[in-house]
């Protein structure tokens, strides 16, 4: 684990450098607060670290202070080791925002414990954000394909209407359904159909633009929200997805499988919600799939 220490004075400094060491931690030095705010301030910094009080540039204190300003989800443990050691002292430390105080002359055993239980500290808090990263994406995400959900793909769209209100960029969405999906389930069963839907993400996300998005509205239906131009009354990447499926075959131990899919189009223009844009690429598609299908049908040409 990696530990900074901060202590201006050389001959204390080599003493506890000594020590930790030992102990088996990789350290970082600063001689002075100023040198040691850089170090926390940067992208890797340590997640332990023990702070003097007294040195030039920043004292310990501020630089307690500055850290717990650091919008993280993981803030480090700050230890504060000074020759300070009465009561006001420590509750000054403390408030600033350090987890611990020792008081030198400080006791070898006594550190070490201490400085363990900033790693345990450490430890939990970095495994608790894992669990909550890892719960955070299952939340908004679709566990079979891996891409947005339905929730998290509502609130793209609603994020997606808010921006085109606000700039000058253009915003369509495309509600996908695959043609004749039942058969593909009735012909192979219904795990080769769980591979076609994977295939079928990763075959749409190849002709996506890096802003635009890609969800599982629900079974076999997937919405599209892309930006484009403000004036474009088309955007010819729905006729392009629908050409790639169409000749893209999807490898499965059963053989190669070909699918088709509809696309009913809708375009924001400016006034429309998240629910009215739906129900118009809802319309199309339905336009799309009574006409026949492989095709790619546009709200407003109805
Ligand atoms: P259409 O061209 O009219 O859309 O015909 P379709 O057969 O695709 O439409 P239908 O709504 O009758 O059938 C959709 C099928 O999609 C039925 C359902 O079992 C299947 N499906 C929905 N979700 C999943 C899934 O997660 N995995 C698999 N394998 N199949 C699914
Ligand atoms: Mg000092
Ligand atoms: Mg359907
Ligand atoms: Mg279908």
């Amino acid at each position: 684990m990696k530990i900074l220490v901060a202590e201006d004075d050389i001959t204390s400094r080599i003493i506890l450098e000594g020590v930790l060491k030992k102990w088996e931690f990789t350290l970082v030095l600063a001689c002075n607060g100023k040198e040691a705010w850089d170090i926390m301030k940067s992208k890797d910094a340590p997640k332990l670290a023990i702070l003097d009080w007294q040195m030039p540039e920043m004292n310990g204190i501020e630089l307690c202070q500055r850290i717990r300003g650091i919008n993280t989800s993981e803030p480090p443990y700050l230890i504060v080791l000074t020759s300070k050691d009465e009561k006001k002292d420590i509750v000054k430390a403390l408030e600033a925002g350090a987890n611990d105080f020792i008081s030198k002359p400080y006791d070898n055993q006594e550190l070490r414990a201490r400085i363990n239980v900033g790693k345990r500290m450490v430890n939990l808090q970095s495994k608790l954000g894992d669990a909550y990263k890892a719960l955070k994406h299952e939340a908004m995400h679709d566990p079979l394909t891996n891409i947005p959900n339905r929730r998290s793909i509502m609130r793209l769209l609603e994020k997606e209407i808010a921006r085109a209100k606000r700039g000058k960029t253009g915003l369509f969405i495309g509600l996908c359904d695959l043609d004749y999906f039942k058969r593909v389930n009735d012909t192979y069963g219904h795990q080769i159909g769980d591979e076609v839907l994977i295939a079928f993400t990763r075959l749409v996300e190849n002709n996506l633009r890096l802003n635009d998005h890609l969800g599982r509205y629900g079974g076999e239906e997937f919405l599209i929200v892309a930006s484009c131009p403000e004036e474009s009354k088309q955007n010819i990447m729905f006729e392009r997805i629908c050409e790639y499926i169409r000749n893209s075959e999807i490898s499965t131990e059963k053989g190669d499988i070909s699918i088709t899919v509809c696309i009913g189009v809708a375009r924001y223009t400016g006034v429309e919600n998240s629910d009215a844009l739906l129900a118009a690429s809802d319309t199309a598609l339905y336009h799309a799939k009574k006409i026949g299908r492989d095709n790619v049908v546009y709200a407003d040409t109805i």
